[in-house]
């Protein structure tokens, strides 16, 4: 079991004195599978848990078309659907469902004070994290412009739609060999995008990869450009960019797969929960319990390996029984 050090709060940056206070149990930060299941769980469990949507509501999934691997749907069902159905189910038993963004928080005493929009506070008895990550990008034109039409930054969501066919996965690491290795088990060809003329994945990830008959690495390549008339047809690659051998190439792809990274949206909390190096907050394993008593956290912000809708979901409703037990234990 992880051990938690104390944190030390640095450089005491006051939170604005508001007049709109409200006092609640559960306060739920996301509206994602995670947070969502926080709520029909805290809902049912008579928490009244208020939930504040952020800026995505329904998260990352309201950016996808097709969802094929939710248990449940034996056809599948389309991101913003599905996550229609979550809000729905949320709302059933009772979620007060509110649009807003969390802007800062004081965890340093419970109840923890959560500011909204910069102009309303909440005095939470329990919170659960649910802000989820975000897949890093390029930062390319055609990113946008393929996005859903043969850009994705999950293979394992949208692999399959790639079956016999060619792709790339830009990236040099653990991610990025993971994901090379599992679309080389459904797609014809995986170029594999490297920047840098090393791999960052560890030893055992770059033997699957260099063992892997139709994973071919581009060492020292990077991605500028994509073309297509419907989707991604393929992609303009500089070698040796900024060297006197830099020279530009063009492959043939139906999709692009985009693994260099994730940054999980735990920013706001840092002064006060323990994060890994990467930013993903640490758990007690098996639980959703954080360094804070009382505050928990579920989903991809906490979850740098798996990042799927069912297990955020699961981790949710993990942290709703986490939620629901510490309060029991407050009044004994
Ligand atoms: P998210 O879904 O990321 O939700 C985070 C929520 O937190 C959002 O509502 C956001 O508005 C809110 N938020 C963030 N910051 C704040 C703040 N400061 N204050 C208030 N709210 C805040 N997984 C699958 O299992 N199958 C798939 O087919 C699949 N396809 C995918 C396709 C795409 C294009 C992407 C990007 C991901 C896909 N995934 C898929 C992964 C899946 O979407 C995630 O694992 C899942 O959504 C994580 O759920 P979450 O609840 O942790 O966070
Ligand atoms: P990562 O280790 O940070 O690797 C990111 C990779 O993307 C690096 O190779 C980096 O190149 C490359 N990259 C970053 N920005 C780029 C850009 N703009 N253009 C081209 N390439 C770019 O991230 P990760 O692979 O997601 O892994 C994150 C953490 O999770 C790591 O600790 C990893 O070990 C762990 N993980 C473990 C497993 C496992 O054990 N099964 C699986 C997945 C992830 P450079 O190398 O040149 O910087």
């Amino acid at each position: 079991m992880e051990i938690f050090k104390p944190l030390e709060v640095k450089g005491d940056k006051k939170l604005p004195e508001k007049e709109s206070v409200e006092k609640i149990k559960c306060l739920i930060i996301g509206s994602g599978p995670a947070g969502y299941t926080a709520a029909i769980y805290t809902a049912r469990a008579n928490l009244s848990p208020v939930l504040y949507t952020g800026l995505e509501m329904g998260g990352q999934l309201t950016t996808t078309t097709d969802v094929e691997n939710y248990p449940g749907f034996p056809e599948g069902i389309t991101g913003p659907e599905l996550m229609e159905n979550f809000r729905k189910q949320a709302e059933r038993f009772g979620t007060d469902i509110r649009m807003g963004i969390v802007t800062s928080v004081d965890f340093s005493n419970r109840p923890f004070r959560v500011i909204i929009d910069d102009n309303k506070t909440i005095l939470a008895e329990t919170v659960i994290i649910a802000t989820g990550a975000t897949a890093r990008y390029l930062g390319i034109e055609a990113e946008k412009k393929y996005a859903g039409r043969g850009v994705s930054a999950c293979a394992t969501c949208d692999g399959f739609f790639y079956r016999a066919k060619d792709v790339a996965v830009v990236g040099g690491g653990d991610t990025a060999a993971e994901e090379a290795t599992y679309l080389a088990g459904l797609c014809r060809k995986v170029y594999l995008v490297v920047r840098r003329n090393v791999l960052r994945a560890s030893k055992a990830m770059q033997n699957r990869i260099l063992n892997t008959p139709n994973i071919e690495i581009l060492w020292e390549h990077q991605v500028i450009d994509l073309f297509g008339e419907e989707g991604v047809e393929g992609a303009v690659l500089v070698k040796k960019k900024g060297t006197p051998e830099e020279e530009t190439v063009k492959i043939k792809i139906d999709g692009l797969f985009l693994a260099i990274g994730h940054t999980p949206n735990s920013g706001v909390f840092s002064r006060y929960i323990e994060t890994n190096e990467a930013g993903y907050i640490k758990t007690i394993p098996g639980t959703s319990k954080t360094n804070i008593p009382g505050v928990f956290a579920a989903g991809d912000v906490q979850d740098p390996h798996y990042r799927q809708a069912v297990t955020a979901a699961g981790s949710g409703c993990i942290a709703a029984i986490d939620a629901e037990r510490f309060l029991s234990e407050q009044k004994t």
